[in-house]
């Protein structure tokens, strides 16, 4: 019962009248800043009818809440731009008024701040509008300052009269606040979260081969070019090109889906041996690269024999198929004085002399 009050509440406070171009959640957020004017009204009234017993106030203040009744009456049949604008100017009216019956020191005047970050989260106004609204509300306020801060008002309050309806005001003008910066930030860091998501699964797609889930070429020379930048001179690296032999028959032999399980198996097998700074990747095709950083070529040599002897003892299964692949490699040693790309063609150069000595085999 209670839960369906409140939901037809919320879609009665939710129902769009804003015309194609305009944002719903604008609307809304005024209404809701239309209940809290009138809840605030009611609340001058119940305060100032104790403090004054003065029937003028209770008049005064009433005849705000009728027109922000008739505001929020308005919201329903007219345009949000319409509804944005009456909302502003009937604010700024109350403002003055108030401002005038009650001096400066109730800090009503706060509540022009509300309007200017209205106006601006309502997004379908250009910037100058906003920045011409922005200056007449400073305007208006430095206005009001001259012209109240030293005037005895028409109701002179005590001392505890101003702090009770301060307080009141203040809490007022953080509700509202509260309200137009929740509701927009909700949104925006919504938006922010899935568009941080969505670039870094764009970044891990682009660095990462489909097949094999190894990082691809791309990322490797750009892990590897910017490992030489800065890299100091007294510790270099290892790189090793590698290639399964006879791939080719594979694929022929068993089908070129038998020949993908090939290189997943293989690819593990890299992921698996390939611990800490060591890096593996797809090369290309069927050429895998392997990085060692901070290694020489013998501690690398180690980890590939390693390799090397676990791809060539591993069934590639499937089904009833079963059958075993070898790897021939290619390892260099960072050369520092020509730099990354001649190393990258000293491992390919070697990896070609394995291959013509019959291949499953290490040349460094
Ligand atoms: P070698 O020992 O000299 O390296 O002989 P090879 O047969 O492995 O060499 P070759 O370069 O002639 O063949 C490579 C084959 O790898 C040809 C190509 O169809 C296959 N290949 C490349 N990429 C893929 C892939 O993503 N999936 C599959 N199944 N095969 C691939
Ligand atoms: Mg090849
Ligand atoms: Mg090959």
């Amino acid at each position: 019962m209670g839960k369906d009050l409140l939901k037809n509440f919320v879609d009665f406070i939710g129902m769009d009248t804003s015309g194609r171009n305009e944002s719903k959640k604008i609307i809304v957020i005024i209404r809701i800043m239309i209940i809290s004017y009138i809840l605030y009204f009611t609340a001058n009234m119940i305060v100032c009818n104790v403090v004054f017993e003065n029937p003028k106030v209770l008049l005064f203040y009433g005849s705000f809440l009728l027109l922000f009744i008739a505001l929020f009456a308005m919201s329903y049949s007219y345009k949000t731009s319409v509804t944005l604008w009456s909302f502003c100017f009937s604010t700024i009216i109350w403002v003055v008024a108030i401002v005038h019956s009650f001096g400066w020191n109730i800090g009503v005047q706060h509540f022009l701040m509300v309007l200017l970050i209205l106006y601006f989260f309502s997004g379908y106004k250009k910037y100058v509008h906003k920045i011409v609204f922005a200056v007449t509300i400073c305007a208006l306020r430095i206005t009001l300052f001259y012209l109240y801060q030293d005037k005895v008002p028409v109701w002179k309050l005590s001392g505890l009269e101003e702090s009770i309806l301060q307080v009141l005001n203040t809490i007022t003008i953080f509700w509202c606040i509260s309200v137009i910066s929740f509701v927009f930030s909700k949104d925006s860091q919504e938006l922010e979260g899935k568009l941080i998501e969505y670039n870094s699964q764009l970044q891990q797609q682009a660095n990462t081969d489909t097949l094999t889930g190894l990082f691809n070429r791309r990322k490797a020379m750009d892990y590897m070019n910017a490992m030489v930048e800065k890299m100091s001179n007294d510790k270099g690296f290892c790189v090793c090109i590698c290639d399964i032999d006879f791939f080719k028959k594979v694929n022929d032999n068993y089908g070129h889906d038998f020949g993908d399980l090939v290189l997943k198996k293989i690819a593990e097998i890299f992921r698996e041996e390939m611990q800490g700074k060591n890096l593996a990747a797809r090369w290309g095709g069927e050429e895998f690269l392997l990085l060692f950083p901070e290694c020489n070529g013998d501690e690398a040599y180690v980890v590939i024999e390693q390799i090397r002897r676990r791809i060539k003892e591993t069934a590639m299964q499937k089904d009833d198929l079963s059958i075993h692949v070898t790897m021939t490699f290619g390892l260099a040693e960072y050369d520092f004085f020509n730099g990354l790309g001649s190393t990258l063609k000293e491992a390919d150069e070697k990896l070609y002399i394995g291959k013509e000595k019959g291949r499953d085999t290490i040349i460094f």
